[in-house]
């Protein structure tokens, strides 16, 4: 079975793409065939500046290494390094209802946050679809934002079967059960996002020890003293339930029973302690890798052994379209 999951390089990777995605493709790196990517393409949906896009990705294939990710166990790419990503989402564009795409959250989301945006920020969860179709893959392990967009894979994937004749194979999202989704602690309603503007709300993982702390102690949470997991009248102490469960591996209801009857102050200071527990070994191996040689050999073999798989899926889908000769 074959698992395939990209983040973006838009910005420092937060708590939530930990707990989110980088800790789940640590523990199925042992049971799947895993594709790794860096979203480069995805990123340049909003602006970006070129010298810290730069600079983001290769700090990410860091982060991954540093957090336990295995090169021998994942195949480690770039997503611009590989042409077919782009190639097949023309095709799939042109193969796409307009407003189908328009349906979508994040578009949403962010098409209100930005302005002056690309007609890319539209027909991003298309060049997703790509991405997750060009590999046939199985699962596509994520936190849950990007449910809709896995969706939408699933329908263009059994759209183009219906039209040309079997050439992908249906994804199915893989959802981790607790944490799936991990706030911003300033604005807990709102999910952590490594491209939000306020940085209070975000824990960053290269984030120092005292910052660390500060953040998690000025989390916004209720006026009620109990801690009690109700994400809707409880969002910013729900939120902290859920970060130290899945940092812990225990239970949401485990947690409550664990710090019952004491108060937001010293809960919050736990989970600080956590938070820092986890991501201060991998800030350490991180500054090993980022200045190691070994980063763009990893990146070198990822991208040909992709172009391999990529380009006969693409042409393909070229070749039954009736596009070239
Ligand atoms: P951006 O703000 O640029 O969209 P992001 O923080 O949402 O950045 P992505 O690169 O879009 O990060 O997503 C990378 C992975 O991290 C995806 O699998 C996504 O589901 C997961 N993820 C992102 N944010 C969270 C979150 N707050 N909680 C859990 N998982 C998350
Ligand atoms: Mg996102």
């Amino acid at each position: 079975m074959r698992i395939l999951t990209g983040l973006q390089p838009s910005g420092e990777l937060t708590l939530g793409n930990y707990i989110g995605a980088i800790k789940q493709m640590v523990k199925y790196q042992d049971e799947y065939e895993s594709f790794i990517f860096v979203a480069d393409l995805h990123a340049i949906t909003v602006s970006q500046d070129p010298k810290e896009l730069r600079n983001n990705i290769k700090s990410l294939i860091a982060i991954y290494l540093a957090s336990g990710i295995d090169k021998d166990k994942n195949t480690i790419f770039i997503q611009s390094e590989n042409i077919y990503h782009a190639n097949m989402s023309w095709l799939l564009e042109c193969l796409t209802p307009y407003g189908e795409l328009g349906r979508m959250t994040q578009f949403k989301d962010k098409s209100l946050k930005h302005q002056n945006f690309g007609a890319g920020l539209l027909t991003y969860p298309v060049l997703m679809a790509s991405d997750i179709l060009l590999y046939d893959a199985d699962f596509v392990p994520t936190g849950i934002d990007q449910k809709q967009h896995v969706e939408l894979a699933r329908n263009i994937a059994e759209r183009v079967n219906k039209k040309y004749g079997d050439i992908f194979k249906i994804p199915e999202p893989l959802i981790p059960k607790d944490g799936a989704k991990i706030c911003d602690l300033v604005d807990p309603t709102k999910k952590m996002s490594k491209s939000t503007e306020n940085p209070k709300g975000v824990i960053y993982m290269l984030d120092k020890e005292n910052v660390i702390r500060k953040k998690i102690m000025g989390a916004t949470t209720d006026s009620e003293m109990e801690i009690r997991y109700d994400p809707e009248t409880k969002p910013g102490i729900s939120n902290l339930i859920n970060i130290y469960a899945s940092l812990s591996g225990l239970t949401i209801p485990e947690v409550i029973e664990k710090f019952k009857g004491q108060n937001y102050g010293t809960f919050k200071g736990e989970v600080a302690d956590l938070v820092i527990k986890t991501l201060i070994p991998i800030q350490e191996r991180y500054q090993e890798i980022i200045n190691s040689h070994e980063l763009d050999k990893i990146l070198d073999e990822g991208r040909d052994k992709t172009l391999e798989i990529a380009k006969k899926k693409y042409l393909d889908l070229r070749n039954r379209m009736g596009l070239g000769r």
